[in-house]
């Protein structure tokens, strides 16, 4: 047990976990909600009365840390795969396939070939003889490898959540020719439209949003309180990305250093991706020196820590603006959104939060935070799936698990030094007490005496 612990401790995680010796209970249904756009400091921001309930029955991850691009598809993929954008393909919400020459915008996106770089767990499920369901989950309408979920339902923003809702809620409870889906995927749109619109510093306007947001949380749990499904269900609320506050003081102006003729611009905004017309070089070298709040990378020179290299489909530029910061072309003085998406992963205001409750999850804790591709082993775990290979990792989020035993390891450790310490100290004093005995006389040694008398009593 100590050497688990100090290997844990080496490790850096946070804390240690061992599964009970409880028999495995046979998988219950599995609902995963995500709320596009849901800027994990929200929650602190924001009354969320029937959002804080949900979380307190189970678990909180205040912050996960989601993948680059921050953008909806790209991460909206990676929670149902597990991966980084470079592995599953979906990088930004405007592609181009140097292969096939064809162009990928997010209103136009059903076409196969984008999204079978990966499985999503809706299809992978189907394999354990599951039935699945999605509603307007992007890349959910697609027919991956000849497949979709057994239910799914297009996007379209004219559905109201209650009505998504109530379609989720009859496909996970089935009827009496079809067995209920045991994974469900739900989408809703806010309050990522209403963070574009109004910007996430807007008091008031977020305010109503994130009220509205709330309020279709507690429809959520009185639906499925109400169909049964509540206790005997397991509820992941998520998010995509965060939102970042957005300036007209704060536009970076391409035709200020380039003119379009020297490149084909694939994405814009943050981060923009681009294709030299001519000598590479001589492009990068004008925007490298654009402007301050901008960095440009060439592709092989992107940093590892973004994970965004390795696919055809990243183009041989990528411009990252500076939190808060817009790129646009033109001569614009216009800001295109008040509220925006799509920086650093590494930003806080880019960073959602994860909501878990149901039978196997533990009830009232709090993790500060977890990475966006563990929500996909996690999901396979409860499912008891066999994980396609991934970028995540169950360690991490082995401890929201009802079924898990986890140690706090600065508590652990400091507990471990606490007992070594206490001991040290005893064998010390012990020592000490033997060494004054042994320095003493010795009670039983005989005493040679000078006596003239030869008594042999006393040799
Ligand atoms: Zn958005």
């Amino acid at each position: 047990m100590l050497f688990k612990i100090l290997v844990g401790f080496l490790c850096g995680t946070a804390v240690l976990a061992t599964e009970n010796n409880t028999t495995h209970a046979a998988p219950v249904p599995l609902l995963l909600v995500s709320l596009d756009g849901f800027r994990a400091d929200y929650l602190q921001r924001f009354p969320m009365p029937n959002l804080q309930l949900l979380y307190r029955q189970g678990v909180l991850v205040e912050q996960l840390t989601n993948v680059f691009i921050t953008k909806t598809f790209p991460n909206h993929y990676s929670l149902v795969t597990g991966l980084y954008a470079e592995s599953h393909g979906i990088l930004a919400s405007n592609m181009y396939d140097p292969v096939s020459h064809k162009h990928f915008h997010v209103s136009n996106d059903t076409d196969p070939m984008w999204w079978s770089e990966a499985q999503p767990l809706w299809l992978t499920a189907l394999d354990y003889g599951y039935k699945t369901a999605t509603m307007m989950w992007p890349g959910s309408d697609v027919i991956i490898g000849n497949r979709t979920a057994t239910h799914f339902s297009p996007y379209n923003s004219h559905v109201t959540f209650q009505q998504r809702l109530a379609n989720v809620t009859n496909w996970i409870l089935g009827n009496d020719k079809e067995q209920g889906a045991m994974f469900a995927a739900l989408y809703w749109e806010e309050p990522d439209r209403s963070g574009h619109l109004y910007g996430p510093d807007n008091k008031e306007a977020m305010g109503e949003a994130l009220k509205a947001v709330d309020e279709n949380i507690g429809l959520l749990v009185s639906e499925l309180k109400q169909t049964g499904l509540w206790g005997r269900i397991n509820v992941l609320v998520t998010s995509d990305h965060g939102m970042a506050q957005c300036s007209a003081e704060r536009l970076i102006r391409l035709d200020d250093c380039l003119h379009r003729d020297n490149y084909t611009l694939v994405d814009l905004t943050p981060v923009a991706a681009l294709i030299p017309n001519h000598d590479p070089t001589a492009v990068f070298d004008l925007l490298n020196k654009c402007h301050a709040h901008m960095t440009a990378y060439l592709k092989k020179a992107i940093p590892e820590r973004l994970h965004y290299q390795n696919n055809k489909r990243i183009q041989p530029i990528i411009l990252l603006a500076d939190e808060g910061w817009t790129i646009v072309q033109g001569k614009t003085d216009k800001l295109p959104r008040l509220g925006d998406h799509g920086y650093d992963n590494s930003l806080p205001s880019m960073h959602p939060f994860l909501a878990a409750t149901g039978p196997s999850f533990r009830q009232g804790y709090q993790v500060s935070s977890l990475q966006s591709v563990d929500i996909y082993p996690l999901m396979c775990h409860l499912l008891s799936v066999q994980p396609r290979p991934n970028n995540g990792t169950l360690t991490r989020a082995r401890c929201m698990l009802a079924s898990e035993s986890c140690w706090d390891v600065p508590l652990v450790v400091s507990l471990v030094v606490g007992v070594l310490l206490a001991l040290t100290t005893i064998t010390l004093l012990f020592r000490m007490l033997r060494s004054r005995q042994t320095s003493g006389p010795r009670p039983f040694q005989r005493l040679h005496i000078d006596d003239d008398d030869d008594d042999p009593l006393l040799e």
